[in-house]
């Protein structure tokens, strides 16, 4: 059996190294290593395949939703709601642009935003709100952009977990995650399930306006060389990177339909399990498995993790800590037990391999492996 792995990028890099290299060395003898051609391809490539009418390729995803945020006119204090359970960027642009981020707590079965809990965290200062799509799945989006329509709010979506993933409206419609609402942000890094060879980001937006507001806001706030009319930040989408994923994207549906897979497998194994909850699946959108994310009760989520580490299985904790009880994000409003749901995840989630090279022997040997330590 192959060496299993959180993410297997040197596998999937074998069976596309063709077009790689080839894209890689294009950029390379073009010299175009900032801006160049490569670059304006992929946008236009991922404007098709999102539906997106304006794709901005940017740095990184923390760059993606800083700009996002910096272009909608927010002053110190406004107020930015997020779900206190995700990623630390998801906040961490908020507190350094001096906004104030809001946290709320998320649904046991999805591990997405609350809704609710949104509803009774708006208040006269709510700017915007950031839904971020967990693990790959689309937090509640109707319910969301009815909610943000009610109050005036911006809704930014994190969709750097969920790149591909698809919502279907109750009037039939179709939309993948980022461009249901006025901005989304996608993050490029190599493990995302559309990652570069280093760091990499894109926003996305229906809105003409805003795209070239935070075109020119990751261009060092400039539209004419050399004349600012704001400032901006220097965030670029380099050539190479964009050659690796302008490369990758035409595989992107393989992709997802290879995590689905593999999550159908695991699903299945554990079904009957009485320790473990598989990921629960929020209505109307599709899983494209960023993470598969089981919630350990009844038996030590810590110990199983040392089991399967033991037996050359390795697993990871996203996240072993809310924001609301992160040293850097304390605040006096917030005291252990006002976000029950999250705090009880970060207990107990334990996310499984999940890649696109996972084969059957390697996903009998995990979940095997799972079942025997839990009856242990
Ligand atoms: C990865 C990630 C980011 C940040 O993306 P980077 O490209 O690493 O800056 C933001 N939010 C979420 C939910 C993420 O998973």
């Amino acid at each position: 059996m192959r060496q299993i792995q959180m993410v297997d990028l040197q596998a999937q890099y074998q069976r596309i190294k063709r077009d790689i290299d080839a894209g890689i060395q294009e950029v390379i003898e073009s010299a175009a290593f900032v801006k160049g051609p490569k670059v304006a391809e992929f946008q236009t490539h991922l404007e098709q395949y999102t539906g997106a009418k304006h794709v901005i390729p940017v740095g990184n995803g923390t760059d993606a939703l800083q700009i996002a945020l910096m272009a909608l006119g927010m002053k110190p204090g406004d107020e930015v709601i997020t779900p206190t359970f995700t990623f630390i960027a998801t906040a961490e642009v908020v507190a350094l642009l001096g906004l104030k981020p809001v946290v709320v707590d998320v649904n046991w079965e999805t591990m997405n935003m609350d809704t609710e809990a949104v509803r009774r965290a708006i208040t006269p200062k709510t700017k915007a709100i950031v839904p971020v799509h967990l693990f790959g799945q689309c937090a509640e989006m109707d319910k969301l952009l009815a909610l943000a329509k009610e109050h005036h709010l911006y809704v930014i979506e994190d969709a750097c977990q969920a790149i591909g993933a698809t919502y279907t409206f109750p009037d039939g419609i179709t939309k993948q995650a980022g461009t249901m609402g006025d901005i989304g942000c996608t993050s490029f890094f190599p493990s995302k399930n559309l990652g570069c060879y280093g760091d990499g980001g894109a926003i996305f937006t229906n809105d003409d306006e805003l795209a070239a507001l935070m075109r020119a806001i990751a261009n060092h706030g400039m539209v004419i060389r050399y004349h600012h009319d704001r400032v901006g930040v220097n965030s670029r989408l380099d050539s190479i990177q964009a050659a690796v994923l302008d490369a990758k994207l035409p595989h992107l549906n393989e992709y997802i339909a290879a995590r689905q897979k593999a999550a159908t497998y695991y699903d299945r194994a554990f079904a009957g399990c009485e320790y473990i909850l598989i990921p629960g699946r929020q209505n109307h959108s599709s899983h494209v498995f960023h993470q598969y994310t089981l919630r350990v009760t009844g038996v030590n989520r810590d110990a199983l993790r040392e089991g399967l580490a033991a037996r050359g299985i390795p697993s990871m904790v996203y996240y072993p800590i809310p924001l609301h009880q992160q040293p850097a994000y304390i605040d006096p409003r917030y005291k252990k037990g006002d976000f029950p749901v999250a705090e009880k995840l970060a207990g107990c989630v334990l996310s499984l391999p999940m890649h696109t090279e996972l084969d059957n022997e390697q996903l009998a040997y995990i979940t095997s492996s799972v079942l025997e330590l839990c009856r242990k």
